[in-house]
Protein backbone atom coordinates (compact mmCIF):
# COMPACT_ATOMS: atom_id res chain seq x y z
CA UNK A 1 0.00 0.00 0.00
CA UNK A 2 1.21 3.68 -0.90
CA UNK A 3 1.86 5.64 2.00
CA UNK A 4 -0.15 9.06 1.64
CA UNK A 5 1.74 12.15 1.30
CA UNK A 6 2.91 13.54 4.55
CA UNK A 7 0.21 16.74 3.89
CA UNK A 8 -2.37 14.45 3.70
CA UNK A 9 -1.82 12.34 7.16
CA UNK A 10 -4.08 13.03 9.39
CA UNK A 11 -2.57 14.01 12.73
CA UNK A 12 -2.82 11.76 15.72
CA UNK A 13 -6.03 12.37 17.00
CA UNK A 14 -6.00 14.25 20.43
CA UNK A 15 -8.91 13.74 22.96
CA UNK A 16 -11.03 16.89 22.25
CA UNK A 17 -13.78 17.45 24.78
CA UNK A 18 -16.50 19.30 23.48
CA UNK A 19 -17.93 20.21 26.73
CA UNK A 20 -18.48 23.74 27.22
CA UNK A 21 -19.51 23.24 30.37
CA UNK A 22 -16.76 21.06 31.57
CA UNK A 23 -14.87 23.96 30.13
CA UNK A 24 -16.16 26.40 32.22
CA UNK A 25 -16.36 24.21 35.51
CA UNK A 26 -12.68 24.18 34.81
CA UNK A 27 -11.92 27.38 34.47
CA UNK A 28 -14.11 28.72 37.90
CA UNK A 29 -12.07 26.18 39.79
CA UNK A 30 -8.62 26.89 38.64
CA UNK A 31 -8.24 23.78 36.47
CA UNK A 32 -7.87 25.70 33.65
CA UNK A 33 -5.91 29.53 33.12
CA UNK A 34 -8.92 29.98 30.01
CA UNK A 35 -10.79 32.55 30.65
CA UNK A 36 -14.99 33.08 31.03
CA UNK A 37 -17.04 35.82 30.70
CA UNK A 38 -19.04 35.23 33.89
CA UNK A 39 -18.13 32.50 36.83
CA UNK A 40 -22.19 32.72 37.54
CA UNK A 41 -22.03 30.65 34.03
CA UNK A 42 -21.09 27.34 36.58
CA UNK A 43 -24.27 27.57 38.65
CA UNK A 44 -27.59 25.81 36.83
CA UNK A 45 -29.73 28.15 35.27
CA UNK A 46 -32.21 27.31 38.22
CA UNK A 47 -30.06 30.03 40.02
CA UNK A 48 -30.76 33.01 37.85
CA UNK A 49 -34.64 31.60 36.17
CA UNK A 50 -36.00 33.41 39.02
CA UNK A 51 -34.44 36.98 38.29
CA UNK A 52 -35.34 38.98 35.30
CA UNK A 53 -32.85 38.95 32.64
CA UNK A 54 -31.17 36.37 30.41
CA UNK A 55 -28.84 35.48 32.73
CA UNK A 56 -25.07 35.00 32.32
CA UNK A 57 -23.64 34.63 29.04
CA UNK A 58 -23.09 36.69 25.99
CA UNK A 59 -26.49 38.08 26.31
CA UNK A 60 -26.20 38.94 29.89
CA UNK A 61 -26.03 42.76 29.12
CA UNK A 62 -29.01 42.78 26.92
CA UNK A 63 -32.44 43.96 27.89
CA UNK A 64 -35.05 41.51 28.96
CA UNK A 65 -38.65 42.92 27.42
CA UNK A 66 -40.99 43.27 30.16
CA UNK A 67 -43.26 39.98 30.12
CA UNK A 68 -41.19 37.89 28.94
CA UNK A 69 -42.08 34.10 29.61
CA UNK A 70 -40.56 33.12 33.14
CA UNK A 71 -39.98 29.57 33.77
CA UNK A 72 -41.34 27.80 36.75
CA UNK A 73 -39.45 26.34 39.42
CA UNK A 74 -37.65 23.32 38.46
CA UNK A 75 -38.59 20.46 40.98
CA UNK A 76 -34.96 19.79 43.30
CA UNK A 77 -34.62 16.17 42.20
CA UNK A 78 -33.91 17.41 39.10
CA UNK A 79 -31.51 20.82 39.81
CA UNK A 80 -29.51 18.50 42.33
CA UNK A 81 -29.38 15.02 40.07
CA UNK A 82 -25.69 14.50 38.89
CA UNK A 83 -24.29 14.71 35.08
CA UNK A 84 -24.47 11.41 34.98
CA UNK A 85 -27.61 10.66 36.43
CA UNK A 86 -29.50 13.15 34.37
CA UNK A 87 -28.01 11.36 31.64
CA UNK A 88 -28.88 8.12 32.43
CA UNK A 89 -32.69 9.17 32.82
CA UNK A 90 -32.68 11.29 29.74
CA UNK A 91 -31.94 7.93 27.65
CA UNK A 92 -34.26 6.24 30.04
CA UNK A 93 -37.17 8.22 29.07
CA UNK A 94 -36.49 8.42 25.48
CA UNK A 95 -36.62 4.48 25.44
CA UNK A 96 -39.81 4.22 27.29
CA UNK A 97 -41.28 7.50 24.54
CA UNK A 98 -39.80 5.76 21.64
CA UNK A 99 -41.18 7.13 17.98
CA UNK A 100 -43.76 9.42 20.04
CA UNK A 101 -41.21 12.15 20.65
CA UNK A 102 -38.79 13.81 18.56
CA UNK A 103 -35.94 15.71 20.24
CA UNK A 104 -34.27 18.61 18.08
CA UNK A 105 -30.50 20.29 19.40
CA UNK A 106 -29.72 23.27 18.13
CA UNK A 107 -26.14 23.58 16.97
CA UNK A 108 -25.20 26.42 19.97
CA UNK A 109 -26.92 24.04 22.38
CA UNK A 110 -25.02 22.24 25.14
CA UNK A 111 -23.29 18.94 24.45
CA UNK A 112 -24.99 17.40 27.20
CA UNK A 113 -28.49 18.34 25.73
CA UNK A 114 -26.92 17.85 22.41
CA UNK A 115 -25.82 14.37 22.86
CA UNK A 116 -29.84 13.33 23.14
CA UNK A 117 -31.22 14.85 20.29
CA UNK A 118 -32.61 12.66 17.19
CA UNK A 119 -31.47 15.81 15.30
CA UNK A 120 -28.61 18.28 15.35
CA UNK A 121 -28.87 21.80 13.16
CA UNK A 122 -29.81 25.12 12.30
CA UNK A 123 -33.41 26.30 13.39
CA UNK A 124 -34.78 25.95 9.92
CA UNK A 125 -33.25 22.78 9.59
CA UNK A 126 -34.66 21.41 12.35
CA UNK A 127 -38.44 22.51 11.82
CA UNK A 128 -38.11 20.51 8.88
CA UNK A 129 -36.78 17.51 10.62
CA UNK A 130 -39.50 17.21 12.61
CA UNK A 131 -41.83 17.46 9.69
CA UNK A 132 -40.60 13.72 9.26
CA UNK A 133 -42.16 12.84 12.26
CA UNK A 134 -45.60 13.56 11.23
CA UNK A 135 -46.97 10.98 13.87
CA UNK A 136 -44.73 12.04 16.68
CA UNK A 137 -46.90 13.10 19.66
CA UNK A 138 -44.20 15.49 20.87
CA UNK A 139 -41.40 17.73 19.40
CA UNK A 140 -38.97 18.99 22.42
CA UNK A 141 -37.26 21.41 20.59
CA UNK A 142 -33.83 22.67 22.46
CA UNK A 143 -33.22 25.77 21.24
CA UNK A 144 -34.65 28.89 21.80
CA UNK A 145 -38.56 30.06 22.18
CA UNK A 146 -38.89 31.71 18.67
CA UNK A 147 -37.37 28.35 16.89
CA UNK A 148 -40.47 26.63 19.14
CA UNK A 149 -42.74 28.39 17.49
CA UNK A 150 -41.20 28.29 13.67
CA UNK A 151 -41.75 24.36 14.77
CA UNK A 152 -45.44 24.93 15.85
CA UNK A 153 -45.69 26.74 12.39
CA UNK A 154 -44.66 24.09 10.39
CA UNK A 155 -46.09 20.42 12.41
CA UNK A 156 -49.35 19.14 12.58
CA UNK A 157 -52.00 20.66 14.87
CA UNK A 158 -52.13 17.35 17.77
CA UNK A 159 -48.18 17.79 17.84
CA UNK A 160 -47.24 19.71 21.03
CA UNK A 161 -43.60 21.37 20.56
CA UNK A 162 -42.18 21.91 23.58
CA UNK A 163 -39.54 23.96 25.20
CA UNK A 164 -37.88 22.78 28.12
CA UNK A 165 -37.24 26.27 29.70
CA UNK A 166 -39.71 29.10 29.08
CA UNK A 167 -37.29 31.23 29.73
CA UNK A 168 -34.86 30.44 26.67
CA UNK A 169 -35.82 33.48 25.00
CA UNK A 170 -33.56 34.96 22.16
CA UNK A 171 -32.22 38.48 22.51
CA UNK A 172 -31.84 39.54 19.36
CA UNK A 173 -35.53 38.29 18.68
CA UNK A 174 -36.71 40.40 21.33
CA UNK A 175 -35.30 43.29 19.84
CA UNK A 176 -38.02 43.59 17.67
CA UNK A 177 -41.44 43.48 19.39
CA UNK A 178 -44.56 43.74 17.38
CA UNK A 179 -45.79 46.88 18.35
CA UNK A 180 -42.39 48.45 17.55
CA UNK A 181 -43.06 47.53 14.52
CA UNK A 182 -46.10 48.33 14.06
CA UNK A 183 -45.52 52.33 15.16
CA UNK A 184 -42.53 51.75 12.83
CA UNK A 185 -44.25 50.92 9.43
CA UNK A 186 -47.10 53.66 10.13
CA UNK A 187 -44.36 56.30 10.71
CA UNK A 188 -43.06 54.77 6.67
CA UNK A 189 -46.99 55.16 5.76
CA UNK A 190 -46.24 58.77 6.34
CA UNK A 191 -43.39 58.82 4.63
CA UNK A 192 -43.55 57.19 1.39
CA UNK A 193 -48.04 56.87 1.36
CA UNK A 194 -50.69 53.86 0.78
CA UNK A 195 -47.71 50.85 1.62
CA UNK A 196 -49.59 48.50 -0.42
CA UNK A 197 -49.93 50.62 -3.53
CA UNK A 198 -47.56 50.00 -6.23
CA UNK A 199 -45.77 52.40 -8.50
CA UNK A 200 -45.51 52.54 -11.89
CA UNK A 201 -42.80 49.66 -12.44
CA UNK A 202 -45.08 47.63 -10.08
CA UNK A 203 -43.16 48.10 -7.42
CA UNK A 204 -44.47 48.82 -3.86
CA UNK A 205 -42.28 51.57 -1.41
CA UNK A 206 -40.91 48.92 1.38
CA UNK A 207 -40.99 44.73 1.26
CA UNK A 208 -40.62 43.82 5.13
CA UNK A 209 -38.13 41.29 5.80
CA UNK A 210 -37.15 39.57 8.29
CA UNK A 211 -34.73 36.36 9.62
CA UNK A 212 -36.03 33.31 10.90
CA UNK A 213 -34.59 34.60 14.13
CA UNK A 214 -37.59 36.93 14.92
CA UNK A 215 -40.82 36.19 16.67
CA UNK A 216 -44.06 34.17 15.05
CA UNK A 217 -45.90 37.91 15.20
CA UNK A 218 -42.86 39.54 13.00
CA UNK A 219 -43.34 36.46 10.99
CA UNK A 220 -46.97 36.90 10.67
CA UNK A 221 -46.89 40.68 10.22
CA UNK A 222 -44.59 39.99 7.26
CA UNK A 223 -47.01 37.91 6.00
CA UNK A 224 -49.67 40.49 6.22
CA UNK A 225 -47.83 42.78 4.57
CA UNK A 226 -46.46 41.34 1.41
CA UNK A 227 -43.19 40.44 3.01
CA UNK A 228 -40.97 37.34 3.32
CA UNK A 229 -38.81 35.41 5.92
CA UNK A 230 -34.94 34.73 5.03
CA UNK A 231 -32.66 32.24 6.75
CA UNK A 232 -29.14 33.48 6.73
CA UNK A 233 -28.53 30.80 4.23
CA UNK A 234 -30.78 32.32 1.72
CA UNK A 235 -30.65 36.20 2.69
CA UNK A 236 -29.15 37.46 -0.66
CA UNK A 237 -32.11 35.19 -2.71
CA UNK A 238 -34.95 36.35 -0.23
CA UNK A 239 -33.38 40.05 -0.62
CA UNK A 240 -33.98 39.90 -4.46
CA UNK A 241 -37.01 38.08 -4.30
CA UNK A 242 -37.81 41.52 -2.25
CA UNK A 243 -36.41 44.07 -4.61
CA UNK A 244 -38.47 42.51 -7.80
CA UNK A 245 -41.32 43.97 -6.01
CA UNK A 246 -40.26 46.88 -4.17
CA UNK A 247 -38.37 50.25 -4.06
CA UNK A 248 -36.90 49.12 -0.61
CA UNK A 249 -36.35 46.36 1.94
CA UNK A 250 -37.45 46.36 5.40
CA UNK A 251 -34.86 44.53 7.29
CA UNK A 252 -35.48 42.76 10.63
CA UNK A 253 -33.97 42.24 13.05
CA UNK A 254 -30.26 41.29 12.61
CA UNK A 255 -28.55 44.17 11.03
CA UNK A 256 -25.60 42.82 10.51
CA UNK A 257 -26.96 39.81 8.55
CA UNK A 258 -29.28 42.85 6.47
CA UNK A 259 -25.85 45.07 5.86
CA UNK A 260 -23.37 42.24 5.27
CA UNK A 261 -26.23 40.74 2.55
CA UNK A 262 -26.97 43.81 0.97
CA UNK A 263 -23.21 45.40 0.58
CA UNK A 264 -22.58 42.18 -0.99
CA UNK A 265 -25.27 42.51 -3.66
CA UNK A 266 -23.73 46.29 -4.28
CA UNK A 267 -26.17 48.27 -2.23
CA UNK A 268 -24.21 51.15 -1.05
CA UNK A 269 -23.89 51.77 2.65
CA UNK A 270 -25.01 55.62 1.78
CA UNK A 271 -28.51 53.67 0.90
CA UNK A 272 -28.84 52.01 4.02
CA UNK A 273 -30.99 53.71 6.99
CA UNK A 274 -30.76 52.43 10.38
CA UNK A 275 -34.37 52.30 12.18
CA UNK A 276 -33.49 52.49 16.21
CA UNK A 277 -37.37 51.87 17.52
CA UNK A 278 -36.58 54.35 20.41
CA UNK A 279 -36.22 57.42 18.22
CA UNK A 280 -38.50 59.44 15.95
CA UNK A 281 -38.48 58.11 12.27
CA UNK A 282 -35.96 55.52 13.69
CA UNK A 283 -33.27 57.71 13.78
CA UNK A 284 -33.12 58.86 10.21
CA UNK A 285 -33.85 61.77 8.27
CA UNK A 286 -36.48 62.04 5.42
CA UNK A 287 -34.03 62.79 2.94
CA UNK A 288 -31.98 59.41 3.88
CA UNK A 289 -34.91 56.91 3.84
CA UNK A 290 -36.13 58.42 0.87
CA UNK A 291 -32.72 57.46 -0.75
CA UNK A 292 -33.00 54.18 1.34
CA UNK A 293 -32.46 50.74 -0.49
CA UNK A 294 -32.30 48.86 2.84
CA UNK A 295 -33.83 50.03 6.51
CA UNK A 296 -31.69 47.81 8.73
CA UNK A 297 -33.62 47.33 12.29
CA UNK A 298 -31.44 48.40 14.96
CA UNK A 299 -31.11 44.83 16.19
CA UNK A 300 -28.09 42.46 16.73
CA UNK A 301 -26.68 38.91 18.57
CA UNK A 302 -24.61 39.59 21.25
CA UNK A 303 -23.14 36.47 20.60
CA UNK A 304 -21.73 37.25 17.16
CA UNK A 305 -20.88 40.95 18.32
CA UNK A 306 -18.33 39.83 20.39
CA UNK A 307 -15.95 39.45 17.34
CA UNK A 308 -13.67 41.74 16.57
CA UNK A 309 -11.28 42.44 13.48
CA UNK A 310 -8.11 42.29 16.29
CA UNK A 311 -9.17 38.62 16.79
CA UNK A 312 -8.92 37.98 13.46
CA UNK A 313 -5.45 39.82 13.04
CA UNK A 314 -4.20 37.78 16.34
CA UNK A 315 -5.09 34.38 14.80
CA UNK A 316 -3.13 35.63 11.14
CA UNK A 317 -0.20 37.11 13.59
CA UNK A 318 -0.02 33.21 15.99
CA UNK A 319 -1.49 30.81 13.35
CA UNK A 320 -0.33 31.53 9.64
CA UNK A 321 -2.04 30.42 6.74
CA UNK A 322 -5.31 30.17 8.82
CA UNK A 323 -8.69 30.29 7.59
CA UNK A 324 -10.85 32.39 9.07
CA UNK A 325 -14.78 31.74 9.07
CA UNK A 326 -16.87 33.79 10.25
CA UNK A 327 -20.85 34.17 10.69
CA UNK A 328 -22.79 36.78 8.92
CA UNK A 329 -24.52 38.58 12.64
CA UNK A 330 -20.99 39.41 13.06
CA UNK A 331 -20.19 43.56 12.37
CA UNK A 332 -19.44 44.33 8.51
CA UNK A 333 -15.63 45.10 9.45
CA UNK A 334 -15.58 41.43 10.82
CA UNK A 335 -17.12 39.94 7.84
CA UNK A 336 -14.73 41.62 5.54
CA UNK A 337 -11.59 41.21 7.39
CA UNK A 338 -12.74 37.06 6.78
CA UNK A 339 -11.74 34.57 4.37
CA UNK A 340 -15.27 33.77 4.26
CA UNK A 341 -18.61 34.45 5.94
CA UNK A 342 -21.47 31.92 6.19
CA UNK A 343 -24.38 30.48 7.87
CA UNK A 344 -23.65 27.60 10.35
CA UNK A 345 -24.53 24.99 7.94
CA UNK A 346 -21.88 26.43 5.73
CA UNK A 347 -19.21 26.67 8.48
CA UNK A 348 -19.58 23.00 9.26
CA UNK A 349 -19.36 21.90 5.19
CA UNK A 350 -16.44 24.16 4.47
CA UNK A 351 -14.40 22.16 7.57
CA UNK A 352 -15.95 18.31 6.17
CA UNK A 353 -14.91 19.46 2.82
CA UNK A 354 -11.24 20.16 3.83
CA UNK A 355 -8.84 17.67 2.53
CA UNK A 356 -5.87 18.69 4.47
CA UNK A 357 -4.93 19.40 7.46
CA UNK A 358 -6.18 23.15 8.12
CA UNK A 359 -6.00 25.38 10.93
CA UNK A 360 -9.44 26.86 11.18
CA UNK A 361 -10.19 30.34 13.17
CA UNK A 362 -14.00 30.13 13.44
CA UNK A 363 -16.62 33.42 14.47
CA UNK A 364 -19.19 31.68 15.92
CA UNK A 365 -21.08 30.18 19.21
CA UNK A 366 -18.55 28.37 21.44
CA UNK A 367 -20.21 25.20 21.67
CA UNK A 368 -20.98 24.62 18.02
CA UNK A 369 -16.93 25.32 17.58
CA UNK A 370 -15.87 23.18 20.51
CA UNK A 371 -18.33 20.25 19.17
CA UNK A 372 -16.42 20.22 15.45
CA UNK A 373 -13.16 20.37 16.78
CA UNK A 374 -14.01 17.37 18.86
CA UNK A 375 -15.73 15.94 15.54
CA UNK A 376 -12.62 17.16 12.97
CA UNK A 377 -9.53 16.41 14.99
CA UNK A 378 -7.62 16.23 11.90
CA UNK A 379 -7.84 20.00 11.64
CA UNK A 380 -7.02 22.74 14.65
CA UNK A 381 -10.28 24.74 14.97
CA UNK A 382 -10.42 27.38 17.41
CA UNK A 383 -12.96 30.00 18.09
CA UNK A 384 -11.88 33.55 17.42
CA UNK A 385 -13.17 34.62 20.64
CA UNK A 386 -10.39 33.85 23.43
CA UNK A 387 -13.29 34.36 26.26
CA UNK A 388 -15.35 31.72 27.00
CA UNK A 389 -18.91 32.99 26.39
CA UNK A 390 -21.90 30.60 25.26
CA UNK A 391 -25.37 32.07 23.80
CA UNK A 392 -26.46 32.69 27.37
CA UNK A 393 -30.24 32.06 26.26
CA UNK A 394 -29.42 28.84 24.77
CA UNK A 395 -27.78 27.90 27.48
CA UNK A 396 -30.62 28.09 29.75
CA UNK A 397 -31.78 24.66 28.63
CA UNK A 398 -29.65 21.77 31.51
CA UNK A 399 -30.07 18.77 30.75
CA UNK A 400 -32.25 18.84 34.11
CA UNK A 401 -34.82 20.76 32.10
CA UNK A 402 -34.93 18.03 29.47
CA UNK A 403 -34.83 15.14 32.00
CA UNK A 404 -37.99 16.57 33.36
CA UNK A 405 -40.05 17.95 30.55
CA UNK A 406 -39.33 13.89 29.28
CA UNK A 407 -40.26 12.13 32.18
CA UNK A 408 -43.64 14.14 32.60
CA UNK A 409 -44.52 13.17 28.50
CA UNK A 410 -43.56 9.30 29.81
CA UNK A 411 -45.84 10.27 33.01
CA UNK A 412 -49.03 11.73 30.40
CA UNK A 413 -48.18 14.92 30.43
CA UNK A 414 -47.59 17.91 28.44
CA UNK A 415 -45.63 20.79 30.26
CA UNK A 416 -43.97 24.09 28.80
CA UNK A 417 -45.75 23.92 25.10
CA UNK A 418 -45.52 26.61 22.80
CA UNK A 419 -48.31 27.38 20.30
CA UNK A 420 -48.66 30.00 17.71
CA UNK A 421 -52.27 31.56 17.87
CA UNK A 422 -54.21 30.86 14.48
CA UNK A 423 -54.90 34.16 13.24
CA UNK A 424 -50.96 35.00 13.64
CA UNK A 425 -49.69 31.48 12.60
CA UNK A 426 -51.77 31.94 8.91
CA UNK A 427 -50.00 34.95 7.70
CA UNK A 428 -46.68 33.88 9.35
CA UNK A 429 -47.05 30.53 7.02
CA UNK A 430 -47.92 32.12 4.00
CA UNK A 431 -44.42 34.38 4.78
CA UNK A 432 -42.36 31.76 5.27
CA UNK A 433 -43.94 29.45 1.84
CA UNK A 434 -43.11 32.25 0.16
CA UNK A 435 -39.41 31.66 1.38
CA UNK A 436 -39.44 28.47 0.40
CA UNK A 437 -40.46 29.16 -3.46
CA UNK A 438 -38.24 32.06 -3.41
CA UNK A 439 -35.35 30.54 -6.30
CA UNK A 440 -31.87 32.34 -6.87
S1 LIG B 1 -26.86 33.03 19.22
FE1 LIG B 1 -27.75 35.11 19.09
S2 LIG B 1 -29.42 34.95 17.59
FE2 LIG B 1 -28.87 32.82 18.24
S3 LIG B 1 -30.29 32.37 19.94
FE3 LIG B 1 -28.39 33.20 20.86
S4 LIG B 1 -28.82 35.43 21.06
FE4 LIG B 1 -30.34 34.59 19.63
Amino acid sequence: MTALPLTLQPRPAEPVDPSVDHAILAIVSGASTAATCTTDLAAGPWDFDTRPGYGPGSSMGDVIPTGAPRQGELPAEYREASEAELHARITAAKEVLGDRVVVLGHFYQREEVVTHADYVGDSFQLANAALEHPHAEAIVFSGVHFMAETADLLSRPEQAVILPNLAAGCSMADMASIDDVEECWEQLADLYGPLEVPDADGLVPVIPVTYMNSSAAIKGFVGRHGGIVCTSSNARTVLEWAFARGRRVLFFPDQHLGRNTAKAMGVPLEQMSMWNPRKPLGGSSAADLADARVILWHGFCSVHRRFTVEQIERARAEHPGVRVIVHPECPMAVVDAADEAGSTDYIRKAIAAATEPTTFAIGTEINLVQRLAAQFPQHEIFCLDPVVCPCSTMYRIHPGYLAWVLERLVAGEVVNRITVPADVAEPARLALERMLAAKP
